[in-house]
């Protein structure tokens, strides 16, 4: 089976495999790697009962001959095996009829990324063990992708991981997961935004005084983060029986929806998208008036949505006209406020206890139904744990969230504080001490 190849967003003079665009990360002109056609989705998808046979079925319609099949198969069962219940939100008035929520919480760090680390990390390892290399990841993190790196990465041979995160700016929970000693694993807080930490991580690639060093990213500008990505709107659809859905999805880089866009193009009978950004809505702006309106980053309870221009959007605007992407997408930004009402509300009427970011999404399915009277079946996406935030929850439930027994581990293990100053002559410095 011939597999899927990549190109840059800037230029398209050169192609590249999957392997290639994993290990490089960022294209040399500076652009996203994207692929050159979308790969439909498996003959069976249908039929599939499993969650790790049908992530195995759809990856190797992407993968091709790149990753032997047996590899491939022990690879997918190895990284995704953890539960991905959809559960259904009954008696919300708020809401409405058919609505439920996928939740993609339940993986070793408690948020969506999981998938897109973990899958990403064996892969590398696969190829990087083919060719006997070795690897540096550089990865700036707003909260969720470090910790779901850092695990996935830890112990594997060959593979040094340096975390960069913004200071005093992430959760005490998320703080946690990221400092907890790892082997193989650097974490810094850096004295600056994530807006700071991702352009340190660009501005590394671009290094020439850093060009002989083997660097990668694990970013959501990774190819390898978004394929994972797919898998689980693929599943959800099939809990849902119905012919055809809606998905709101809570997004702060894009990443999340980029893999949604893949399985919709690849088949997925998706009606729209719902994109629930909190304030910083510069997409939503975005698909409102076809302007770029650049602005920085803003903090808010949602942190790991706290994205000022979300680097997918250079890959969105490669693969979809701006009508294409209005076509699909409907964008709204719930503000804090909104945020913890939605909380609050969804909660007295349902039981159900939803982290910030869902919560985003949660109040951005009322708002599109109400603003469109389409009720259309919907599934939003759950990308974090609630427990990963308990400080926001006690403050719009008035009561403590459910412990999660990953994170009472967590507690035991020894941990290390590093800081760094928001520049690249502090990375480097990081980068060639070792
Ligand atoms: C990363 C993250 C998001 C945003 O996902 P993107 O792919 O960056 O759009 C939303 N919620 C949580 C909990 C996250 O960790």
């Amino acid at each position: 089976m011939i597999s899927t190849t990549y190109k840059s967003t800037r230029t398209d003079t050169r192609t590249f495999r999957f392997s290639e665009a994993l290990l490089q990360g960022l294209a040399e002109d500076g652009g996203l790697f994207i692929p050159e056609s979308i790969p439909n989705l498996p003959a069976n998808w249908r039929e599939q009962t499993t969650f790790e046979e049908l992530g195995y079925l759809v990856l190797k319609n992407w993968l091709g001959d790149e990753v032997p099949e047996a590899a491939l198969r022990d690879l997918v069962q190895d990284a995704l095996n953890f539960p991905v219940p959809l559960v259904s939100l009954k008696n919300s008035p708020y809401l409405g009829e058919n609505v439920a929520v996928l939740e993609l919480t339940h993986g070793p760090t408690l948020s969506f990324k999981d998938f897109g680390a973990r899958t990403m990390a064996r892969l590398m390892s696969y190829f990087l063990t083919q060719k006997k290399q070795n690897l540096t990841i550089l990865v700036a993190t707003s909260g969720d992708t470090g910790s779901a790196v850092a695990d996935g990465f830890s112990g594997q041979d060959g593979i040094e991981v340096i975390l960069l995160y913004p200071k005093g700016q992430v959760s005490p929970v998320q703080e946690m997961q990221l400092v907890v000693a790892r082997t193989g694993v650097r974490a810094f807080a850096v004295e600056g935004t994530f807006d700071d930490c991702q352009r340190m991580v660009k501005e590394a690639f671009l290094d020439p005084n850093l060009a002989h060093l083997p660097l990668s990213s694990a970013n959501s500008i990774n190819i390898g983060r978004l394929l994972p990505q797919s898998l689980y709107y693929v599943w959800a659809y099939l809990q849902m029986k119905q012919p055809i859905i809606n998905f709101c999805v809570p997004s702060g880089n894009l990443g999340n929806l980029t893999g949604g866009l893949f399985a919709c193009e690849g088949g997925l009978p998706v009606n729209q998208f719902v994109v629930a950004h909190n304030a910083n809505d510069f997409f939503p702006a975005y698909l409102g008036t076809h302007t770029e309106d650049y602005k920085p980053s803003v903090r808010t309870l949602s942190n790991a949505m706290d994205v000022g221009v979300p680097s997918n959007f250079e890959r969105l605007k490669a693969l979809f006209t701006p009508q294409g992407l209005n076509d699909r997408l409907w964008g709204t930004s719930v503000n804090d406020q909104e945020t913890l009402e939605t909380m609050q509300r969804i909660y007295h009427e349902t039981g159900y206890t939803a982290c910030p970011h869902t919560a985003v999404g949660l109040e951005a399915v009322h708002r599109y139904r109400n603003e469109t009277g389409d009720q259309t079946p919907i599934i939003v996406l759950s990308t974090a744990h609630p427990a990963k935030f308990p400080e926001v929850v006690e403050q719009a439930l008035q009561h403590a969230t459910p412990p999660a027994e990953a994170l009472e581990i967590l507690r035991t293990k020894p941990m290390t504080h590093n800081t760094l100053a928001p520049t690249l002559e502090a990375l480097r410095d990081v980068l060639l001490s070792k």
